[in-house]
Formats: structure tokens, sequence, C-alpha cells
């Protein structure tokens, strides 16, 4: 694609506003839309994107739509009962960046073939952080000339595409990462709660733990920066965290894997979100070790 391209971007909350605005920057034209006013206005400030009344406005004349929404439901709802694919013109290429279970990426594919379109599901990996400064990592399923015709336009938001397989493999890898991230989380919670019971210093352990075989990217990138600071601003939600476990899990009886500790992460997260609710910040998962303080 040459960077006269029109994209149509729909969703940007905490990673479609850096990511489009990547987009931008690299002299795309990108016709936007949001479900929030508020969202829809600020990326069009700082970006020059076009903001369009619905989803389906968005479409008209790109060449492709990228999603970034919260889960797979809302992508073929956007897709197919708000009117984006009738609007996109036949031959564009359609790329969900969402975090959407595999198994229904699958079914809409097959959707919007019969429309003449061609869907690659592309998930991302590095959080806001990494959206920030377009180092995303990027897994890319589904037809690999699709693939290399976008590579392009991913490129200006990540710096490492996998291609992972057919349409939906790109989903099912980004819902195992995840699995992995917040079992990697729940596992440095409890070791820094058990530790600082017996005296050991949070700090202090994380230091030991990144330079030991412990480390994880949850003792890397999150103890310090969101955890024993505070913040609890990464930008990803427990809410969309509990939704990828829950994928993880479905695909592994789907497979039927045996995979209890993914069971056991489920009903951890669903604890969290039970008591904490589905927009807390997920590093806010430390809380519930520290006895539920808020
Ligand atoms: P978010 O909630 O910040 O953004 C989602 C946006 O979608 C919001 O602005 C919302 O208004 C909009 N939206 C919802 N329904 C809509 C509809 N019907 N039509 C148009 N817009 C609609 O979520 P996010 O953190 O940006 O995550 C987006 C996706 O990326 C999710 O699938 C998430 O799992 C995945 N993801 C997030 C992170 C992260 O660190 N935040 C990292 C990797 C992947």
């Amino acid at each position: 694609m040459t960077q006269q391209n029109t994209v149509a971007f729909i969703g940007l909350g905490q990673m479609g506003r850096p990511m489009s605005g990547h987009l931008a920057k690299a002299g795309y034209r990108i016709r936007a839309f949001d479900a929030s006013q508020e969202q829809l206005s600020t990326v069009a400030a700082e970006t020059g994107a076009t903001a369009c009344a619905s989803a389906a406005e968005a479409a008209q004349g790109a060449d492709m739509l990228i999603t970034m929404l919260p889960d797979g439901r809302v992508v073929r709802q956007v897709l197919l009962d708000g009117g984006a694919a009738a609007a996109l013109p036949r031959g564009a290429i359609v790329v969900d960046m969402s975090s959407s279970d595999p198994v229904g990426t699958r079914t809409l594919g097959e959707k919007l073939a019969a429309k003449g379109l061609t869907l690659i599901d592309a998930p991302v990996s590095g959080g806001v952080p990494r959206a920030r400064t377009a180092q995303l990592s990027i897994m890319a399923g589904g037809d690999a000339g699709a693939i290399e015709r976008v590579k392009p336009i991913l490129e200006t938001m990540g710096n490492r595409i996998f291609l992972t397989g057919p349409l939906g493999s790109g989903h099912a890898m980004k819902a195992l990462n995840n699995y992995l991230s917040a079992a990697g989380l729940v596992a440095a919670c409890e070791a820094l709660a058990v530790g600082r019971a017996f005296g050991l210093d949070p700090a202090a352990m994380t230091e030991v733990l990144n330079a030991s075989t412990g480390k994880n990217n949850t003792t890397e990138v999150k103890v310090k920066q969101f955890m024993l600071s505070g913040a609890f601003n990464s930008g990803f939600s427990a809410g969309l965290m509990l939704k990828d476990l829950a994928t993880a899990a479905a695909l592994a009886k789907a497979m039927k894997v045996e995979a209890p500790f993914a069971q056991e992460c489920v009903a951890r997260w669903e604890d969290m979100v039970g008591m904490l609710g589905m927009g807390a910040d997920h590093t806010e998962y430390f809380r519930l070790l520290e006895g539920g303080k808020r």
C-alpha cells in the first residue's frame, strides 16, 4: 500500500489513540470513529483524522479498516450489524487488532469473504507504553498475501511482526500470551506478599528477582512502575485481562487440552474483577494481596 491510502480506524481508546496517531504521522489519511465522542474529538484534534459519525461512514472509500475494540463481539457488531463491512469497497482489507476470540474471528472471516473483503487478525502486545513508542509486537494471522499488503501499515505501529498462520491464529496466540502474562502477574504478587509478610522488602525483592530466574514481565515492567509506586495506571483494565484469560481457557477446553492452571487463573481474576470492578487497572491485582486495601 502507498502512503496515500485511506484507513478507517474504529476504536480510539487507550491503544487505538496512540496507534492511529502513528498512522497519521506516517501520512495515511485516517477516517476515525469511536462510540465515545470525547475520544473521537481528542484523536481528530491530535492527528488531523476525519471524525466520522459512525463506523459505516468511516468505512466509506477506505482501502483498509482497522478495529481496536474491546472484544470480538463488538468487532462483529460494528462490521456486520453496524454496516461498516457493507460500506467498504470490494477488495478492502479488514484488520482486527483487538484481542478477539479466534473462533469468532474465523466466522467473521467467512462472512466478510462473502462480501469480497479479506479479514486479517493482528492483535498486539506491549501495552500502552509500547503503543506510544510504536514498538508493539504484532501477531498476524490470515492470508499471507494480504498480510504483506498491509505490512507497511503494521510497521508504523509495531517493530516485531510475526506471521502466526491461518486466520484466527493471531488471536489464539494473543490469548495464550495473556494467559502467561496474567499467570506470571499472579505468581509475582503472591511471592511479594509472602516475602513482605516474612519481613522482606518488596522493592529489594524485585531487584533480586530481576537478576534471578524468577523474573518475568510483571517483575520487570509492572511491580515498581505501577504497583509499588501506587500509580496503578498501566492503561490495561482488569476486565480486558479477564476476557483474554477466559478466551485462553475456552480455547484449551475446545482443544480438549487439560489446563487446570488456566482455569484457576480465570477464577483469581474473576475474584479481582468482583472486588475492584471491570475498569480497575489490571496491576491493581497487587492490592488483593495487601488484604483488599484500596
Ligand atoms: P479501551 O476500552 O481503552 O478502548 C476501546 C474503545 O472502543 C473505547 O474508546 C470505546 O469507546 C470504543 N468502543 C467500544 N464499543 C464501541 C463500538 N460499538 N463502536 C465504536 N467504538 C466502540 O480498550 P484498549 O485498552 O484500547 O483495548 C482495545 C483492545 O486492545 C482490547 O481488545 C484489548 O484487550 C487489547 N489490548 C489492550 C492493551 C492495553 O494495554 N490496553 C494491550 C494489548 C491489547
